[in-house]
């Protein structure tokens, strides 16, 4: 068998991989909405859903590669694979290409001010507590580490824990001096960007929720806290976060 880089086998190539691409990619954001969403029914269990979610979002990845690997050898246009990842550079369908290449090209979200992240954004519905959910969140993060550096062993559960008394306490101030002293603290310690990530998560909530911040620390638990929780957090349904 021959391969031709110069037929239309390649460009046939290309184009299934990219539809197969859209479509694995379209069915894995809707997994997500569903798995964020907590579905679940006697003849589809959740783990159902987080398990195919993963495997066709690697799956999409795969025919990511192989769209970029068959576009770049196909002879009939030049596109480098620099092209792939550098928006705007190549000279065949620019605008087009080059949005593709902003989906995948980190320097050009962090130039933007973004960064890839999880891969999934949830809408909070307004009647959710939003420092409730990352408090969860971040008391997850703070039971995740391998226990041997200063950050995780000794910073990310008195976080957590300072997070969880603002939530589903009220602070009283003491919840926010706690915070603003540990943050610090933990950042750029670990031997790992682990602690960062949950810093990181901390300050943004702080940012985001800075309303609500001012509402717990001044007047207690929001009435959101009493709500089921909405993010799917391993091993939230056995803890007990005592609001008040
Ligand atoms: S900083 Fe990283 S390597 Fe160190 S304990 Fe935490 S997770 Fe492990």
């Amino acid at each position: 068998m021959t391969v031709s880089f110069s037929g239309p086998g390649l460009w046939y190539a290309t184009r299934a991989a990219g539809l197969v691409t859209l479509l694995l990619l379209t069915l894995s954001a809707l997994l997500g909405v569903l798995t964020a969403g907590r579905f679940a029914s006697p003849t589809w269990p959740r783990f159902l859903t987080v398990g195919l979610h993963r495997n066709l979002s690697l799956l999409a990845l795969v025919f990511v590669a192989l769209h970029i690997a068959t576009t770049v050898l196909d002879s009939y246009t030049s596109i480098q694979v620099s092209a792939a990842f550098i928006p705007f550079i190549s000279s065949y369908k620019r605008g087009w290409l080059g949005l593709g290449a902003i989906a995948l090209a980190q320097p050009t979200l962090r130039a933007a001010g973004g960064a890839m992240g999880a891969g999934i954004v949830i809408a909070l519905p307004v009647t959710s507590c939003g420092l409730a959910e990352t408090a969860r969140v971040v008391r997850y993060l703070a039971e995740e580490t391998a226990g041997q550096c200063g950050p995780c062993v000794m910073g990310l559960p008195a976080l957590a824990d300072a997070l969880a008394d603002l939530a589903y306490q009220g602070g009283r101030g003491r919840a926010l001096d706690q915070i603003s002293r540990l943050l610090p603290v933990i950042e750029g310690r670990g031997a790992c960007r682990h602690p960062d990530g949950a810093t990181k998560l901390v300050r943004s909530a702080l940012r985001t929720f800075s309303a609500e911040v001012q509402w717990h620390d001044q007047r207690g638990a929001c009435y959101g806290v009493r709500r089921d929780p909405l993010l799917p957090v391993p091993g939230d349904e056995e803890r007990e976060w005592g609001w008040k």
